[in-house]
């Protein structure tokens, strides 16, 4: 007999929840797309955009997932046989670089582990020996949703300016957009790529890519294709109205929803340090768990963990029965220990992730807590006490 009988969560990280009000958002027949409440609609998507990721610059949006937002930003700013380099912190900015040398750009990939944000100096050296200007742009990711990263995007602009180096400046903020703070104009950035499905809160499928003057002036001269042209996107009159084919209607209707309720209703700034004080519960939870040389968060420095990601080792094999466990006895759908070795592996059923991005509350935080301590007890895994407390205290002074 089990007690898993009432309404599930999902907390892995991406896919985020969706909230009820963005489901009902969507529950409607398809409208008109050639004029009427969707143009309206979709035009008022833009500003709300823009304030996510603090900027003035363009946003494209494209019928995508991440992936496809990843390859638009190339294709719009380097040209096949050009080079850039590409910051790897776990699984994702890797990934960006794989595709990037699928599309036949040149990659010099700086790897700086699973454990570990990317060293501004690195890239500075490595910048600085480019005496000929030859690398077009570096990529990053702000968090990696693998190893649960964050890095510092102000300490890599800096280094790029310190080095004396033109490439554009080119930020991954899939998994943390409206969960870990971003300044796109302040922060130099020159081109951002997002998602949807993660802080936004939106069923998968919607793309976006935000580029600054500088990065515009990038895209001359290059063959985008028509799809991923970003000029027409970006362009109200060319765009909102046709989309270059059918426009994600539903998907449109659900994000308005969730803008208002992180930008209007919350505000950004309250969305922000909602994400920071969960990710801190998730973290002092961890800390009780392992103590002695238990459960640990997958990054040491406490500084560079994301708001929206939690990555936790465990004990040989634990993270997987666990993993388990919750999803058959808690109805809790934790994520895999992706980027650790192959699926099965030793290190990957040593990790778990917790994805806390988007719809969160107080009781979602409990609960998922709640159901990983059950599963310690009910399958007899050493672990510290307090896990519970820990975390109450931290959302409690919230
Ligand atoms: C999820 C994610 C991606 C990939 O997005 P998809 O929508 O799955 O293609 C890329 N980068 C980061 C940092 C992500 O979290």
């Amino acid at each position: 007999m089990s007690l898993n009988h009432g309404r599930t969560q999902l907390a892995i990280p991406g896919p985020s929840v969706i909230p009820e009000r963005v489901l009902l958002a969507m529950h409607r027949p398809s409208p008109n797309i050639y004029e009427g409440e969707l143009i309206e609609v979709t035009h008022s998507l833009v500003p709300d955009l823009k304030t996510v990721a603090q900027t003035k610059g363009d946003v494209a949006i494209y019928i995508a997932n991440g992936h496809g937002a990843w390859e638009a930003a190339l294709r719009n700013t380097i040209a096949p046989g050009e080079k850039v380099v590409v910051i790897a912190t776990g699984r994702f900015g890797a990934g960006w670089g794989d595709l990037a040398k699928d599309m036949g750009i040149e990659t010099i990939v700086l790897d700086f582990g699973m454990h570990s944000d990317a060293d501004p100096q690195k890239l500075e050296e490595v910048l600085r020996a480019d005496t000929k200007g030859e690398i077009k742009a570096v990529l990053t990711v702000q968090t990696d949703t693998a190893s649960s990263v964050r890095n510092d995007v102000v300490a890599l602009r800096k280094a790029i300016d310190a080095a004396g180096h033109d490439a554009l400046y080119m930020v991954d903020c899939i998994a943390c957009l409206g969960c870990d703070a971003f300044h796109m104009d302040e922060w130099s950035v020159d081109v951002m790529v997002a998602a949807c499905q993660k802080g936004l809160m939106t069923p998968a499928g919607l793309g976006f890519v935000y580029f600054n003057d500088k990065a515009a002036q990038a895209r001359n001269g290059k063959q985008p294709g028509f799809y991923f042209d970003w000029v027409p996107r970006a362009d109200p009159e060319m765009y909102y109205q046709f989309f270059g084919g059918t426009a994600p209607t539903h998907h449109i209707y659900g994000l308005r929803e969730a803008l208002d309720m992180m930008v209007h209703e919350e505000g950004l700034e309250a969305c922000w340090k909602r994400h920071e004080t969960i990710a801190r519960a998730y973290c002092s939870a961890v800390e009780a768990w392992g103590e002695g040389d238990g459960m640990h968060h997958n990054i040491a420095d406490k500084t560079k963990r994301s708001n929206a990601v939690s990555t936790i080792t465990t004990g040989p094999g634990e993270a997987a029965k666990m993993r388990k466990w919750v999803e058959e006895n808690a109805g809790v759908t934790l994520g895999i220990g992706l980027g650790f070795g192959a699926p099965g592996s030793v290190e990957f059923v040593r990790r778990f992730r917790i994805g806390h991005m988007g719809h969160q509350n107080i009781a979602m935080t409990m609960g998922v807590i709640g159901s990983i301590d059950c599963a310690l007890k009910a399958l007899n895994i050493k672990h510290g006490d307090g896990a519970l407390d820990a975390a109450s205290k931290v959302l409690a002074a919230h």
